[in-house]
């Protein structure tokens, strides 16, 4: 087991494939491309080949004496401008648990799987290789997807050899393997770990997000001449709806169990500074882990907003955007996660995942957990994400105990 190599790597990938500004390998682009031909060389080194899926995800395999497959890995595409750990420590961690056997044959089959373009960072569609694989993609909501040059998606597949009317048979690629675990390791990218001074974390599941459009109507109108208490001023609704939410996001979170939710939009009209405005549009967004918690947070903003509308005579209507339900972990993965954890940095804190993962698409289909690294200052998609090497070389270790935990297992189950 050796950490510091997995470093090494990251550092190697790190100087051939970021500038000055951070990392390049946009998903389906030249440098993303570039950094899988490196990663081809390392997996040769090991005397092991790389196989790619209907849907342009690669794999690794090192045949086991049962069938019965634990999968490691993560994702090597970056946003642009991105930082040195998103993704690639979870797939160079992968590759170091792969060493860590080749040239054996370790009682059960070890995959390594580097998910295509989970950022979604230049189409708009995140987790597109491992949601096909899931069997979850619906190829009509991305086919006609373009980048900001204009670029099909189809003809970025294409140029990378992936058909796009054939992505979804990835999905029966991956249900004829028999896996029995995914194992994802990532950089936690936000400040909760760094809050808590703890270098690695046990994650929980991935959040169950509520998102919607909720649109005030009230009556544009002079702010000279239209007294307080005449007014149907849609955005004071909104802003009221905005701050019960926060309360209500309080109130849901319990120790261990946080929830969160947002305003990320705000659009008023007439957007004029001497008129009352008629109309405001605010998103919100409302994560939890628990479905039951979520559920009941999504029907008290539902109050909460009829209550802000009545109070300013305004109405309110609510458009759905987008929902994904929580997608918690598995019992037992989590308890080897744990002892993993412990037994490595000698205590082990439990948290959420705010933002989805390539994982949270396997968990319909076999038991999956993640661990987190630190994350500094909480900051990640940009130059500055980092984690303090002496955490991030714990964790790794730490990630390497659970993939022998989780194969001893899986080979005794
Ligand atoms: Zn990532």
């Amino acid at each position: 087991m050796d950490a510091q190599r997995v470093i090494r790597d990251l550092r190697e990938l790190q100087s051939r494939t970021a500038t000055a500004d951070g990392a390049q390998r946009l998903a389906w682009g030249p440098v993303w491309r570039d950094a899988r031909e490196w990663f081809r060389g390392k997996i040769a080194a090991l005397g092991l080949g790389i196989t790619t899926d209907s849907a342009g995800n690669n794999w690794v395999t090192l045949p086991g004496a049962s069938a019965k497959c634990v999968i490691v890995g993560s994702h090597l595409d970056s946003v642009p401008n991105g930082g040195w750990l998103d993704g690639c420590l979870g797939v160079m961690a992968a590759l170091e648990a792969l060493r860590m056997h080749a040239g054996t044959t370790p009682p059960v089959t070890l995959k390594l799987v580097d998910w295509a373009d989970e950022e979604g960072a230049r189409f708009g569609r995140s987790l597109l290789g491992s949601s096909a694989a899931a069997g979850s993609l619906n190829i009509e909501d991305v086919r006609e997807l373009t980048d900001r040059q204009g670029t099909k998606l189809v003809d970025a597949l294409a140029e990378n050899g992936v058909a796009i009317d054939r992505m979804g048979n990835a999905h029966g690629e991956l249900k004829s393997i028999d896996a029995r675990a995914y194992l994802e390791l990532h950089i936690e990218q936000g400040p909760v770990l760094e809050s808590m001074n703890k270098s690695t974390g046990v994650v929980l599941g991935t959040f169950g997000v509520e998102r919607h459009m909720l649109r005030f109507t009230g009556q544009a109108a002079h702010s000279g001449s239209t007294p307080i208490a005449m007014r149907r001023d849609a955005f004071l609704a909104a802003a009221q709806t905005a701050l019960a939410c926060r309360e209500i996001a309080r109130r849901h979170s319990t120790p261990g169990a946080g929830v969160v939710c947002t305003v990320g939009i705000v659009n008023v009209e007439p957007k004029i500074v001497t008129a009352v405005p008629g109309v405001c549009e605010i998103s919100l967004d409302q994560r939890a882990l628990d479905p039951a918690v979520l559920a009941a947070m999504l029907g008290d903003a539902r109050e909460a907003a009829a209550a802000a509308a009545r109070d300013n005579n305004v109405s309110v209507a609510w458009k759905k955007i987008w929902s994904i339900e929580p997608r918690p972990f598995d019992p037992h993965l989590l308890r080897l996660c744990e002892e993993a954890v412990r037994e490595e940095t000698g205590e082990a804190p439990r948290l959420p995942s705010g933002p989805l993962h390539d994982a949270a698409e396997m968990v319909p289909h076999m038991p999956v957990v993640m661990m987190f690294a630190f994350s500094s200052n909480g900051l990640s998609h940009c130059k500055e994400e980092d984690t303090p090497e002496p955490y991030l070389e714990k964790t790794i270790r730490a990630y390497l105990r659970l993939v022998e935990k989780t194969v001893a297992s899986v080979a005794s189950a």
